[in-house]
């Protein structure tokens, strides 16, 4: 894989610095949305979150860091062969790897949800004691959807099986059939009730594990983001989302990633701009 010089820094995402060697994060967007059920479109979404970001400001009052403080590297988009669902999650794999042999914390953008499973992977080969917190309308807890067990609806069951029963910390969760339900009762942490108090509940009990955050943006209400496949009514506002992103600074977050973010549901972009905005405070918040 050859190092993409050519990117450009207007073209990456708000203050990304031009060196990868000194970087400490990498963004990096993984344009897939081959086994999206309902309305597929989240292949353009790393580029539109990336322009989107430019309208923001580098600083956070809430943190009160700037983007400039953190030296970040945006590789751009993984290049993928359209269609092929196991080549395009292996090159997602090798990417993975390769930016942790580096030293990098990945922060990588969806996609579809699926495309979280080999970062996932790659992180647990490195942290033996991973947990992952899922920010979710949907479980993901299926075995198969439409016979496939590599689906956006079955992703987090595929990680239960890589992390291990017990490891696995669902917040926003308000649509799945009641077997997935009953998977999560014996498998995992779903946290239900005040959405905040659910992030705290989490915090308390990840401790000092290391943790990697996945956060489908049909977490958020469809009122705040509706830029999406499969939204979702009854979700959280924006600001909870952006809190809860803020108080998991006190974790210590390995990686992380925003999913199933698709433009062409987006026409205000009140959804690309809110990722945007979420990423900057990830990165201001766990680098
Ligand atoms: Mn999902
Ligand atoms: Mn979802």
């Amino acid at each position: 894989m050859a190092a993409k010089d050519d990117i450009g820094r207007a073209r990456g995402f708000l203050m990304s610095r031009p060196d990868y060697e000194s970087a400490k994060a990498v963004i990096f967007g993984i344009p897939m949305d081959w086994t999206t059920s309902f309305r597929p479109g989240t292949r353009l979404g790393p580029t539109r979150i990336r322009e989107a970001s430019w309208g923001l400001e580098d600083y956070s009052f809430a943190v009160d860091r700037s983007l400039q403080d953190v030296p970040f590297y945006d590789w751009g988009d993984l290049e993928l062969p359209f269609g092929n669902v196991i080549a395009g999650l292996r090159i997602a794999a090798e990417a993975t790897r390769r930016f942790l042999t580096d030293g990098k914390m990945p922060f990588m953008l969806g996609g579809e949800h699926l495309v979280s499973l080999p970062v996932i992977k790659e992180v647990k080969a490195k942290h033996e004691d991973l947990c992952v917190l899922h920010f979710d309308a949907h479980a993901d807890l299926r075995h198969q959807f439409f016979g496939e067990e590599l689906s956006h609806a079955t992703v987090m069951r595929r990680v239960v099986e890589v992390i291990g029963r017990g490891n696995l910390y669902q917040i926003g969760i308000r649509s799945g059939p009641k077997e997935e339900y009953e998977f999560a009762a014996e498998n995992t942490h779903l946290l239900r009730g005040d959405f905040l108090t659910a992030v705290d509940q989490a915090i308390a009990s990840i401790g000092e594990r290391p943790l990697y955050i996945s956060l489908d943006i049909d977490a958020v209400d469809p009122a705040f983001a509706p830029g999406t496949g499969t939204p979702e009514p009854g979700g959280c506002t924006s600001a909870e989302i952006i809190e809860a992103v803020h108080r998991l600074g006190k974790a210590k977050v390995v990686g992380f990633d925003l999913v199933e973010v698709s433009p062409a549901y987006d026409p205000s972009e009140r959804t690309t701009v809110l990722a945007a905005k979420i990423l900057r405070e990830a990165i201001l918040s766990y680098c």
